[in-house]
């Protein structure tokens, strides 16, 4: 289909006109295409030829308006490091309207009302962390937001310390609407007929099964809370860490929002923090599941007037439970394991691989994918050459030989469901680093080739081969900043 022709759905305009602001967007000086998705077009349904013209760049830049769209951003709230800002918005994000089922936005496309301090504008470093790293989860299986495209500018943005070219990245989500825009709608004037109107919305995007069930909103936070729990097991099982997992970056889609100072763990550190402003690891590794867990339970508090809380907190209880669930399910098959349900799943066995990958100082993704092709338990060379220190590996692989022997599986056998969830390439922070270092002196091959490998993880990328190996010492678990 022809850009031109996308049809736009513009639906959230039956919310009061007061939490939204109808706005255009300010371009940047002179944009250039940096990468678009074929895979994002797609799910659209837009010919890829149409990436590669001026009206695209123009649509990115917000020159052009698709017919029917009119541009806008969303006000919400949320519980930033656990503390209640009543108001936040889209402060450098506008919405276009709905494509097929996906919510097309424009991020670092400038000021909005809910701007506050910032400038609007978001820097390249940021958006190709946000392009490459949405791709890269959707991959392997995490829920997440996708991007259609990223460009650069020529104009600049001063962050923490140099001065950076401005982007804007095309991301595309199910739904927009974040566990802070409840919280903001539940202290609003009218905040039954809003937060009425804000649930129908998302039940009809998201959750149209429970359009005509009778207490649909507390099915919606039943099925939001399943989701979560399952999504954040996913992220727990690949060593994802979000930084920033205050409530105004938590989806009532239940996937992943808001890139800023991610990372897919490098060596296995149980209490990793990926955010520098995150003194007390209030989002550490760890804390992840728990803290998803108190947002949904703001959530149930914003919902109060159109639920029963405490039926939605006694929901709530399954969280952990359901997370666990999903969690052993998807770590055994990394493991190559069948781990029956009615057993013990192996959850000793778990433990004492998370100590021993710690201990070792083991590169974790590395870990799985060495393993997928450990041929034999009599050389683990190919393994434990990457450790710092052997020995606490070497000490689980025979816990971990015991258990293989007890299920009868063979090294093939193994090796068959490892393959399909223990991807070769994990996109890492230190290779988005030299993607973005390249990308500042105007060559963006590299952001190209790394969104090859985060879109195909599971394939050969031979002139990347490198990449397959343990993050480099010196750049494992850095802590990055929230401009990032
Ligand atoms: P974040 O931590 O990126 O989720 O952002 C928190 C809030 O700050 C959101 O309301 C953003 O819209 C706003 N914000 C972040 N960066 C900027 C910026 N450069 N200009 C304006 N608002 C921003
Ligand atoms: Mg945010």
């Amino acid at each position: 289909m022809k850009l031109n022709d996308l049809k736009v759905d513009m639906d959230y305009f039956h919310i009061d006109e007061k939490l939204y602001q109808k706005l255009n967007p300010t371009p940047l000086k002179n944009p250039k295409l940096v990468s678009f998705n074929k895979k994002a077009c797609d799910l659209i349904d837009l010919d890829y030829g149409e990436c590669e013209t001026q009206e695209f760049l123009d649509l990115l830049n917000g020159v052009k308006t698709l017919e029917n769209s009119q541009s806008y951003s969303m006000v919400y709230a949320g519980h930033q490091f656990g503390y209640f800002v009543p108001q936040l918005g889209d402060g450098r994000a506008i919405n276009l309207g709905k494509v097929k089922s996906w919510h097309l936005q424009t991020k670092g496309s400038g000021l909005t009302k809910y701007s506050r301090q910032g400038d609007g504008r978001a820097v390249l470093r940021s958006s190709i962390r946000e392009y490459i790293m949405s791709e890269a989860m959707h991959a392997l299986d995490i829920p997440s937001t996708r991007a259609l495209a990223i460009i650069d500018s020529d104009t600049f943005a001063h962050r923490e310390w140099e001065k950076e070219s401005c982007s804007v990245v095309m991301r595309m989500s199910p739904s927009w609407v974040r566990i802070g825009t409840f919280e903001f709608f539940a202290n609003t004037e009218n905040s039954k007929e809003n937060t009425t109107k804000l649930a129908d919305y998302v039940i009809e995007q998201n959750y149209a099964h429970l359009k005509d069930e009778k207490n649909k909103y507390e099915k919606m936070f039943y099925s939001l809370v399943d989701k979560t729990a399952s999504m954040l097991a996913r992220w727990q099982v690949y060593g994802f860490m979000h930084g920033v997992m205050n409530t105004d970056n938590f989806s009532m889609a239940g996937v992943t929002i808001d890139y800023g100072p991610f990372a897919f763990m490098d060596y296995f550190d149980k209490n990793c923090i990926c955010n520098h402003t995150d003194g007390e690891g209030r989002y550490s590794y760890n804390n992840q599941p728990y803290v998803a867990r108190w947002n949904l339970s703001v959530l149930a508090n914003a919902l109060r007037e159109i639920c029963d809380e405490d039926k939605l907190l006694e929901y709530l209880k399954t969280f952990l439970p359901q997370h666990e669930n999903v969690y052993l399910e998807l770590i055994n098959q990394r493991l190559g394991l069948l781990a029956n349900k009615s057993g013990n799943r192996n959850l000793d066995l778990i433990l004492e691989l998370l100590g021993a990958l710690e201990t070792s100082k083991m590169d974790y993704n590395v870990f799985f994918h060495r393993l997928t092709s450990l041929k034999s338990f009599n050389d683990l060379s190919s393994i434990t050459n990457f450790c710092v220190f052997r020995e606490p590996l070497e000490k689980w692989f025979d816990s971990y030989r015991k258990v293989c022997e007890k299920e009868e599986s063979s090294f093939e056998q193994r090796h068959e469901i490892m393959k399909i969830v223990n991807p070769k390439y994990i996109i890492k922070n230190y290779m988005l680093q030299e993607a973005i270092e390249l990308a500042h002196t105007g060559d963006y091959s590299l952001v190209n080739d790394l969104f090859e490998i985060a879109q195909n993880p599971f394939d050969e990328h031979k002139k990347y081969d490198r990449y397959s190996n343990p993050t480099p010492m010196e750049f494992a678990n850095i802590k990055l900043s929230c401009s990032s």
